[in-house]
């Protein structure tokens, strides 16, 4: 048996590793700088703690949130292992300093802004570091969801010590972020190891919105179990907990704005429920342990790739079949991008390519898990079986002509309406409105008609979740950066309509 599996045993009381931990633990052990991307769960905590154990001198944890470290040192205290946090809020950092200088600890967590310091500076260099383990890595980078810049700081502390191994881990990083975190924290290429992303016993399915309440409640009906509801506001998870009561199953809400007590108990209450539906802002989820969520909901679009495989990894944790529903509407992009307007400049790059992939997601044809896959550096396979697109495949409609003719009508009409007047327009109804602009005169005025026009709403749909067109605040749709390219017929648009089951559904509903 080898010392690190005799110290997974004796120490932590596992009988094996999991995944991809031991590849990294013999890394770290071997001296060598490796940055580990792991799923949530997946145990990132022990890879620097195992070899903290075993390797002379202390192992320094760079860890973003005060919070999060008090919690690791409880863990590592609980399970024998020496550690101390030094922090603004840590009354004993004499003390601490004490115990690092005379080789009594294996972890010193540290927030990045303390690390950078020279004081701390000069405080590891009367130590011994045998490790930097840097928790939450695509922090340091630009592209990452969380860019600290303080982050930044830790190189050249870094580079005081050629001969001490980096371990950089996070569980959020596409293959962009991945490439910077090597770069900013000094680690070669091949020190990347990637844990497996893919969640067979999860069906993905994604669809466009038209009655949220209606949409949810019979995926609720299809689907036994616990389920998770993610709403993008507080009163949205309290109106959909109220219209999905209707449904016979017990439901509750929970956001941050619940009193305490209540917050409490309908949490409490959904982890001991076997058929609850729990309405829930995006913070509902971390931390709890509920391994039967049989499926989860969103209302609307979640932040990124990254949030959406988060928040849909709370389905199924038990390993039996469950779903992850996305319902989502063009304003749900319009929101997005006006919230990557007012980010820092040098931030907003990153986000709008994040919304361009998550747009990928919810427009492609092909297998939803082989994008989600991809989008984590992986290669999988062209279908899984176990997705809406794989499983009942939907109809590609060529859809280039209309969408010419919908960015023409928008530009011929000064780039100031929304998409009703717009179709009003190319469909050739008179209003009043129409009437007074001038707008009949226009070559688009009645350009459109028979079964085109039942297109006009999806291609203007699809035009907003690509960026060829965004919506300003009063709804108002204007030319974004990928209508020209449409317009000049040097890109083609092809609508992905429901497959039928769910068209005749939607037909019966009056949409
Ligand atoms: P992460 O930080 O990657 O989200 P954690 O480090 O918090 O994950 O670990 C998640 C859980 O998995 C913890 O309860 C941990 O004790 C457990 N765990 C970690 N490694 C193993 C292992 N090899 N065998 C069994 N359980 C493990
Ligand atoms: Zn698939």
């Amino acid at each position: 048996m080898t010392a690190a599996l005799d110290t997974l045993h004796r120490i932590f009381g596992f009988n094996d590793f999991r995944g991809v931990q031991g590849r990294v633990v013999d890394r770290v052990l071997a001296g060598q700088s490796t940055l580990a991307v792991m799923p949530t769960g997946a145990g990132k905590s022990l890879t620097y703690q195992l070899p903290a154990t075993m390797l002379e001198g202390t192992c320094v944890v760079v860890s973003p949130l005060i919070a999060l470290m008090h919690d690791q040192l409880r863990a590592a205290e609980a399970v024998g292992i020496r550690a101390a946090t030094l922090t603004s809020v840590d009354q004993n950092r004499a003390e601490t300093r004490g115990r690092f200088l005379d080789g009594e600890l294996d972890l010193l967590y540290i927030a990045p802004e303390r690390a950078s310091t020279s004081d701390f500076r000069e405080l590891l260099e009367r130590g011994r570091v045998a490790l930097f383990a840097i928790d939450e890595a695509h922090c340091v980078s630009e592209w990452g969801h969380d860019f600290r810049p303080d982050y930044r700081l830790l190189r050249p502390l870094l580079d005081r010590y050629p001969d001490v191994p980096r371990l950089a881990l996070t569980a959020t990083a596409d293959a962009h972020t991945r490439a910077d975190i090597l770069d900013q924290l000094g680690i070669p290429q091949d020190g990347l190891i990637v844990a497996g992303f893919d969640r067979p016993n999860i069906r993905y399915a994604i669809s466009p919105r038209d009655n949220t309440t209606r949409q949810i409640a019979d995926l609720i009906a299809e689907t036994p179990g616990p389920g998770i509801v993610y709403a993008q506001t507080r009163a949205g998870t309290e109106k959909l907990a109220e219209a999905l009561a209707k449904t016979g199953r017990p439901t509750r809400a929970y956001h941050a704005g619940l009193d305490p007590e209540v917050r409490a108990r309908n949490q409490a209450d959904f982890v001991a429920s076997e058929d609850m539906v729990i309405c829930a802002t995006v913070a509902f989820g971390m931390g709890i342990d509920k391994p039967d969520v049989r499926f989860v909901a969103h209302a609307g679009l979640p932040k990124s790739i990254e949030a959406y495989y988060q928040e849909t990894g709370r389905a199924g944790r038990d390993g039996d079949p469950s779903v992850a529903h996305l319902f989502w509407g063009a304003e749900d992009f319009a929101k997005a991008r006006q919230r990557v307007a007012e980010v820092e400049p040098q931030r907003q790059a990153g986000e709008r390519q994040r919304l361009t992939a998550l747009a990928g997601l919810v427009e492609t044809t092909g297998c939803r898990r082989a994008v989600l896959l991809r989008h984590f550096g992986e290669q999988p396979g062209e279908v899984c079986g176990n997705c809406d697109n794989c499983l009942n495949p939907p109809m590609g409609t060529e859809a280039t002509e209309i969408a010419r003719k919908f960015l023409s009508a928008v530009f011929r009409t000064g780039q100031l309406f929304g998409v009703g007047y717009v179709e009003d327009i190319l469909l050739g109804k008179s209003s009043e409105r129409s009437l007074i602009n001038g707008h009949e005169n226009l070559s688009v005025f009645g350009i459109v008609d028979g079964e085109e026009a039942a297109l006009i709403r999806p291609v203007a749909r699809a035009l907003q979740a690509r960026d060829a067109l965004r919506a300003n605040p009063h709804g108002g749709l204007e030319f974004g950066p990928a209508a020209r390219a449409i317009l000049k017929g040097e890109v083609d648009v092809t609508l992905v309509l429901p497959p039928k089951r769910e068209r005749r559904r939607k037909g019966k509903a009056g949409a």
